[in-house]
């Protein structure tokens, strides 16, 4: 049995970090870990990648060069003495990064698949450093690049893995590694076609990698260190009381994630919890800290809203009139237009008069989403079956999610008795039928109040859960 550990870009990034990483893995049995480009890195290729398809050389030099020196000198100073395993894959990868970058200049294009064999150097190079780290504390490690691993699709840039070829694969690869009682470090984030070229699963796809890596092996526990203690029942700069929240069901976190709740991409851990195994996101800067649990159902524990989440920098498109109402397709109409425009909503609300239908979108595509309806509208507008098409911005929605506002009576009763209280004016609803999440739009202005407001009210009423049984990881300091 093994415990996966990813760390993400701001948990490999310093010597001290790594320092706390590797006693991270020398008290979790069996780990097998998978590690992100150090932070910022990904980033600086790209603009690498860029600047030689503009035929920048001297750009591509300077990057280049600012990467392999603060690389090697990571190096050193998280595995103190000379790894000359490590020390020589590092130059080998600056040599291979560096002529790829050449051919960019010369042919001043980059494509999807030239850029991701680009910026595979980032998690490949992170990976040797913290396996040298590893050794140099006298713990067996090997860099294991997932290119052996994941094998995908050629949708370069977002490439899909094909999942039971990487299982098996997973299992010959590592398994033999963890049965010596080595530890592997995986590159996340990149994996390879069939034919062996390199390709990368997506931006922030290392706990992709994770998951994946997770389910193949059947794991125990797939673990995600990051830089904050979990998901956050309220964002801590709205909201002074916001605290971590032990346990959350997928579709939970799901419902998080979407209104602006960044610790992770639940998507992305779905072959965890699918395969059964929990996923927590933990500190590797405060490594006791329980974090929080994500499992594919919640256990009941006596919470109703569990975190409270918002995004701002939203419009509110609203289509009115009173010529709308059993008009069948009507609606079809307002959402092909949003689609053809490219526009992705966020919230819907029609209330049952069928004289309004509402939209929220992201603020900066509201007005050219409101000229698009009046053209594709002309008609009803001139006969005032439509009255008009307004745009209110800049907006946002608040939404409170938790499972134990299921089938819980006088919940919404609760979210806008606290509202009101709090002197918010809500400008739109919405509850989905899985009655996890009550969504409602605010002015911008409000946003952070109406997010206060409903923390309070549930925040400070529910019973203190019990912490859950401590990480393998967390007796570690
Ligand atoms: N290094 C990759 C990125 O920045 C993957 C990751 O961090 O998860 O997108
Ligand atoms: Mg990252």
């Amino acid at each position: 049995m093994t415990t996966i550990l990813k760390f993400g870009g701001t948990s490999v990034a310093t010597a001290d970090v790594i320092e706390r990483v590797c006693r991270i893995v020398r008290g979790t049995p069996h780990p097998v870990v998978v590690v992100s480009a150090t932070a910022g890195t990904t980033n600086a290729l790209i603009g690498a990648a860029r600047a030689a398809a503009g035929g920048d050389v001297v750009a591509v030099e300077t990057i280049m060069a600012r990467l392999t020196a603060s690389h090697d000198d990571l190096l050193r100073r998280a595995a103190g003495k000379d790894d000359g395993e490590a020390t020589r894959a590092l130059e080998d990868l600056a040599q291979r990064t560096k002529a790829l970058l050449r051919s960019v200049a010369i042919l001043r294009e980059c494509s999807a698949r030239s850029q991701d064999a680009i910026v595979s150097y980032g998690e490949l190079a992170s990976s040797e450093i913290v396996a040298a780290a590893l050794r140099s504390r006298g713990i067996a490690a090997q860099a294991v690049p997932a290119t052996r691993i994941v094998v995908t699709d050629d949708a370069f840039g977002g490439a899909a893995p094909a999942f039971e070829e990487t299982y098996a694969r997973a299992r010959t690869e590592l398994s033999p590694i963890v049965g010596r009682g080595q530890v592997p470090v995986v590159t996340g984030f990149i994996g390879a076609t069939r034919e062996g070229v390199t390709t990368t699963l997506g931006r922030g796809a290392s706990d992709y990698t994770a998951a994946i890596l997770a389910a193949g092996l059947g794991a125990d526990e797939c673990l995600i260190y990051t830089d904050v203690s979990g998901v956050m029942s309220a964002d801590p700069r709205m909201v002074e009381g916001a605290r971590p929240i032990p346990r959350l069901s997928y579709a939970e976190a799901a419902e998080l994630s979407y209104f602006g709740a960044k610790v992770l991409h639940p998507r992305a851990v779905l072959p965890a919890i699918e395969a059964g195994i929990p996923v927590r996101i933990l500190n590797t800067f405060a490594a006791d800290d329980p974090g929080t649990t994500i499992t594919a159902r919640a256990e009941a524990d006596g919470s109703i809203v569990k975190a409270t989440t918002s995004l701002g920098g939203l419009g509110l498109l609203t289509v009115q009139g009173s010529g709308m109402s059993g008009i069948p397709g009507f609606a079809a109409k307002v959402f092909d237009t949003t689609a053809a425009e490219g526009i992705s909503v966020l919230m819907i609300s029609q209330a049952s008069s069928e004289t309004s239908i509402c939209l929220v979108v992201p603020a900066d595509t509201a007005e050219r989403l409101k000229a698009a309806l009046e053209r594709m509208l002309a008609k009803e507008l001139a006969h005032h079956d439509v009255e008009r098409v307004l745009v209110e911005r800049p907006i946002a929605v608040v939404a409170a999610v938790g499972e134990g506002m299921r089938g819980t009576p006088g919940v919404a009763a609760r979210v806008f008795g606290a509202l009101g209280r709090g002197g918010v004016n809500v400008i739109a609803i919405a509850q989905g039928s899985s009655e996890r999440n009550i969504s409602f739009c605010v002015s911008e202005a409000d946003q952070a109040k109406a997010v206060r407001a409903i923390h309070a009210e549930f925040g400070s009423s529910r019973p203190v859960p019990s912490a859950p049984p401590p990480a393998s990881a967390s007796s570690v300091r």
